[in-house]
């Protein structure tokens, strides 16, 4: 059988807990995970691409089989010129639901052999997402329960304005 490379695909601006949890359940479900960061042009990123790339790389260092890449463009050709047959994407609640359907439907009509694999959030993470996490940190809150420690250290570096 033909090694399985998948892709997880997402901003990571930053990567948090939860992408953590997705990224270690995945690597146990295929033999080889690529964390792919997206350059995402639509929004302002509070970290740079290379910053984001930089922390997912330290943060996943203890597993073997995950790389870490970055791209610009259309994510089904990329997958595709990457030889991936599968987009790992994760799930917290009804409302990402929309998004990810419709991005799924996209994905598959633009490449039909790569299939979206969706992995539910665990309960501990359900409410952790990357926009709760630049919130708090806006703010100068704690978000050490969010984030794994070389994001932290690297929020702590580039700690907002706070309230004013
Ligand atoms: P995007 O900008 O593509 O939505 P994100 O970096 O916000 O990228 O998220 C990447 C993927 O990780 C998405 O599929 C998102 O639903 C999933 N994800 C984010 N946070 C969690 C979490 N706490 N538990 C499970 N999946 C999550």
């Amino acid at each position: 059988m033909r090694a399985q490379l998948a892709l997880y695909p997402g901003s990571f601006d930053p990567f948090t807990l939860g992408h953590l949890d997705i990224v270690e359940r995945a690597s146990r479900l295929f033999d080889r995970v690529e964390v792919t960061v997206a350059e995402n042009t639509s929004k302002k990123t509070l970290l740079s691409l290379e910053d984001r790339r930089r922390l997912v790389t330290e943060c996943t260092a203890h597993l073997a089989n995950v790389t870490v890449c970055s791209f610009t463009g259309l994510l089904a050709e990329y997958a595709v010129r990457q030889g991936a047959g599968a987009l790992v994407r994760g799930l917290r609640q009804v409302s990402d639901f929309e998004y990810e359907f419709r991005m799924a439907f996209a994905n598959r009509r633009l490449a039909p052999d790569v299939e979206t694999v969706f992995l539910m959030t665990s309960e501990q993470y359900a409410l952790v997402s990357s926009s709760i996490v630049r919130e708090i940190h806006h703010w100068g809150g704690d978000i050490s329960s969010f984030v794994p420690p070389p994001v932290l250290r690297a929020l702590k570096t580039a700690q907002g304005p706070g309230p004013s």
